[in-house]
């Protein structure tokens, strides 16, 4: 192999440790250098979404509010059921988890059952699989066997659950996170049977807590389902730039080395954060992908230029699987917009898309879609984010979108649809003839 296959060999080490990684290849196992390559982190696990942090910085009042509803667990009441709403990375998870802990902790200091058990949804998104997961939670050693994975009827497990909560007896605080997910992919019959538990119970309590992203789902749901579930609501609000600035200021201390952040870096990471909505969870990510690069190039500083790096790293990660999982249809519709842009315009009319997409049609022989269908599909383009689609008045004439592409410029769009797809490869590779602009 010569030096140059090499450095193309998609394993992604950067060139700076090129000169290592060579002496490595030839002398021994490609770990034990990387190993000993000095880290940036103390622990990158604190970095990461999923990482509890001993204090919850300014979410004081939506600990208050939830503490001082399940305190009613501990003495053996029934809790309020909640919604607690917000943005994605508004603390939502982290800051239930941390009073859940405290609250399980403090049963088991003063001989009190109390089981707060979360389901997240996204990932259990059937009322079946949400049911036999609870079941199978509370399931106890002598008590086999496990409910089925599928098969039993929906109401069979219901039952079987009941009968599990009443064995053990206490007070169950059901979490369901991500509740919009499942509500907009089955229905709200969970939900009704769930904060219907308690007039199954005799010695066992529930509550239910539904956490979402979505502060409008509740239109989702029945209205006796919304008033039995929205008996109180917690509405997280997103985090600003200062705010982000100090819950990565304290990861940082536990997970990255002293000194190893230049004074810029935690700030930018906030900025950004907060620009794109007050996300923690970008935030972390970007301090940890800037470290990682940083660490990468054996710079012993992290600077805004990692920074920078991350940030256009993390939105191709995110846009291209979005990109390459597109419908044929939609992506020619995309490659026309991309077409249209090639030839200089910009402002793109929803016509000007339709007569290089008709041609496409025609060249790679995929069925031709009417104008509305077509501008449907911008519509969805739109949605993702891909494009932006604004309707403009046109005054007498009505009103016409103006189209404009908003790839990230060091993502090469082209590319990735044409190798996800060979007729999109024919779609680029022809010529087209472009309305004439009066
Ligand atoms: P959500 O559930 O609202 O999408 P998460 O609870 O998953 O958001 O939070 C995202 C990440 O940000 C987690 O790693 C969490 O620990 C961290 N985080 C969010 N809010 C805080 C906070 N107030 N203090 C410390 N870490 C936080
Ligand atoms: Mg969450």
């Amino acid at each position: 192999m010569d030096s140059d296959s090499r450095k193309t060999s998609g394993c992604g080490y950067p060139v700076v440790v090129k000169d290592a990684m060579e002496t490595i290849i030839m002398s021994g196992n490609i770990f034990d250098e990387i190993l000993t390559l000095k880290s940036l982190f103390i622990n990158k696990e604190v970095l990461r979404h999923s990482y509890l942090p001993n204090t919850m910085i300014h979410r004081e009042e939506e600990i208050e509010s939830l503490s001082f509803n399940l305190v009613e667990a501990l003495k053996g009441h029934i809790p309020s059921n909640m919604i607690l709403y917000g943005v994605t990375g508004a603390g939502k998870t982290a800051v239930t988890k941390y009073v859940c802990k405290q609250l399980q902790e403090k049963g088991e200091k003063i001989d009190r059952k109390v089981f707060p058990v979360l389901v997240n949804c996204r990932q259990i998104d059937t009322q079946y699989r949400v049911l036999s997961h609870l079941g199978n939670t509370l399931l106890e050693e002598f008590e086999a066997p496990d409910i089925p994975f599928t098969g039993w009827p929906t109401d069979r497990v219901f039952k079987e659950l009941v009968k599990r909560m009443e064995r053990r007896g206490g007070v169950y605080v059901i979490i369901l996170d991500e509740i919009d997910h499942l509500i907009k992919k089955a229905g709200d019959d969970l939900l009704y049977n769930l904060t219907n538990l308690n007039s199954e119970l005799n010695d066992a309590r529930a509550c239910v807590i539904g956490i979402s992203n979505d502060l409008k789902f509740t239109d989702y749901l029945d209205p006796r389902v919304r008033s039995r579930l929205g008996q109180q609501d917690i509405i997280f609000n997103p985090y600003n730039a200062e705010q982000l600035q100090e819950i990565l200021h304290d990861r940082a201390v536990e997970g990255i080395e002293g000194n190893a952040l230049s004074q810029d870096v935690i700030p930018l990471c906030s900025a950004l954060a907060a620009q794109e909505h007050g996300d923690a969870r970008c935030a972390l990510d970007l301090l940890r992908v800037s470290t990682e690069k940083a660490e990468k190039e054996s710079s012993e500083l992290v600077e805004k230029r990692h920074v920078r790096a991350a940030q256009a790293q993390i939105e191709c990660d995110q846009i291209t699987p979005v990109i390459r999982t597109l419908p044929t249809q939609q992506k020619i519709v995309l490659a026309a917009v991309m077409i249209n842009e090639n030839n200089g315009l910009k402002n793109i009319q929803t016509g000007e898309v339709f007569y290089i997409y008709k041609q496409a049609c025609a060249r790679v022989g995929q069925s031709l879609l009417s104008a509305r269908r077509v501008s449907g599909l911008i519509s969805n383009l739109d949605m993702l984010g891909l494009i932006t689609a604004n309707t403009v008045s046109k005054g007498r004439y009505g009103r016409s979108k103006q189209i404009n592409s908003c790839l990230p410029d060091n993502l090469d769009v082209k590319t990735i649809m044409a190798n996800s797809e060979s007729v999109i490869a024919d779609v680029f590779a022809h010529s087209y003839k472009h309305q004439s602009r009066l």
